[in-house]
């Protein structure tokens, strides 16, 4: 098949490459000058399967307990709610952290690197919530430790000696692999199997031909307008929802915004050794090779901070926890980075056909992006050439998030 994919993230990218190697012949429309210049430009680079979805699954049990509370109180009775996307999310994780070692491994040996997490707290009273993510990490046949201030000041050397820390839920079996690296080397890949990449090329709009098979690309640059594809993938991050809305289609997507602050290491001994994530406050300071990173959570545009005060918790934090590691005062060995993504009610991707005839969804990973899209490329990649799918998709059909067509 002709085929178009809208956006070069990770998961256009990924998409893209992944529709090639099936035998079609694909182009990619990118409105930057070239790959992963937007939320896959700088995410944290966790790639932490069972965390992911715990973390998800907790996330779900609060909303899921202060709802059934009201409506409970409300009705009299118990409402029914989304399931629990804690193991779908871990079923798709682990499909892709297997799709992205076999190809890192094929295309870009010795790419990424187990570093393990550590997450830690200082008020006592969050112990029930690193328990019960630890209880939840052990029905998804993931190790963890629960330790006391001592042994993980112990496991990791460089945090602080003078911050108070409550306790540590250590899980060792995580990795991180630098995302716009893989991108940026897997596009040169995807191009190699013939894959057209069109950048500095704003989509419009797609249109289906009257009267005819075929999907038009309306972009800013006319020549690519005027080519017909039999099929269409949005992996457009935030504009998806907008490229749907001409067919009546109203995706439940929000966009968010994370900050980060990346800087060159000062003192190595100074930097931490495993990923940290810092429960109360949800920041995560991860460690990539020279370089050492803060990154907050995804917060709704209301909730955004002025300019400039975005990144200060950030810096705080890292001095809080590891003081000396970052290097300030130099020009350029400190970056400020903002990147946008698109969430869904349950955390979970949208996936598969869209409702409109030859157009499909790759879009909504939220903060999981780079840890799911290789294994969400394959599945869309199988479902297109009519190959069973290798995990359970039910739970990310882009259906559920349709209420203009349920
Ligand atoms: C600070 C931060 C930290 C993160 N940390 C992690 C992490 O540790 N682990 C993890 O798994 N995920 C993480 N994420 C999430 C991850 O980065 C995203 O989920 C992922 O990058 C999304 O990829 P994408 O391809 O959908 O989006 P993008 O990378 O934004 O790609 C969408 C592309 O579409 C293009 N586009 C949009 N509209 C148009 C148009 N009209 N025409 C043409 N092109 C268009 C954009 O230019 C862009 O290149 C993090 C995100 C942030 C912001």
């Amino acid at each position: 098949m002709k085929l178009a994919v809208l956006g070069a993230g990770v998961v256009g990218v990924t998409t893209a490459y992944e529709l090639a190697q099936d035998g079609h012949s694909v182009t990619v429309f990118e409105r930057r000058q070239t790959a992963a210049e937007e939320a896959s430009f700088s995410p944290g680079g966790l790639l932490a399967p069972e965390w992911t979805a715990a973390c998800a699954a907790l996330e779900w049990e609060r909303v899921n307990e202060r709802q059934q509370s009201w409506w409970s109180k409300l009705l009299g009775h118990r409402s029914p709610f989304n399931p629990n996307p804690g193991p779908a999310l871990l079923a798709m994780a682990c499909h892709s952290l297997e799709r992205l070692s076999q190809l890192s491994e094929h295309l870009m040996p010795s790419f990424g690197e187990q570093q393990g997490l550590m997450t830690v707290w200082r008020d006592p009273s969050v112990h029930p919530v690193a328990a019960r993510l630890q209880s939840i990490l052990a029905d998804y046949g993931c190790k963890s430790l629960l330790t006391d201030a001592e042994h993980a000041r112990n496991l990791e050397a460089a945090l602080n000696p003078d911050i108070t820390l409550a306790g540590s839920l250590v899980v060792p079996e995580t990795w991180s692999a630098n995302c716009r690296q893989f991108v940026l080397q897997l596009k040169a890949h995807a191009q190699h199997a013939g894959c057209r990449f069109r950048f500095a090329t704003e989509v419009l709009g797609i249109q289906h031909i009257p009267g005819q098979r075929g999907i038009r690309v309306l972009s800013t640059q006319q020549d690519a307008s005027i080519e017909p594809f039999d099929g269409v993938v949005l992996c457009a991050g935030e504009a998806t929802r907008g490229l749907l809305k001409p067919y009546g289609l109203d995706l439940s997507m929000e966009t968010r915004v994370a900050h980060a602050v990346s800087g060159l290491i000062r003192e190595p001994l100074d930097a931490p050794s495993a990923t940290i994530h810092d429960l109360q406050q949800g920041i995560t300071i991860a460690r990539t090779g020279q370089w050492v990173r803060a990154v907050g959570p995804a917060l709704r545009a209301s909730r955004l901070p002025r300019a400039g005060a975005a990144f200060k918790p950030l810096y705080e934090s890292l001095s809080d926890w590891f003081p000396g590691a970052l290097r300030t005062g130099v020009s350029g060995a400190v970056q400020e980075w903002s990147g946008t993504v698109t969430t869904t009610p349950d955390a979970l991707p949208l996936l598969g056909p869209s409702g409109v005839p030859d157009v499909w969804i790759n879009a909504g990973h939220g903060m999981h992006g780079w840890l799911l899209a290789c294994g969400c490329a394959k599945v869309l990649a199988n479902q297109l050439s009519g190959r069973p799918p290798e995990v359970d998709i039910t739970a990310f059909q882009a259906q559920r998030s349709l209420p203009a067509i349920a």
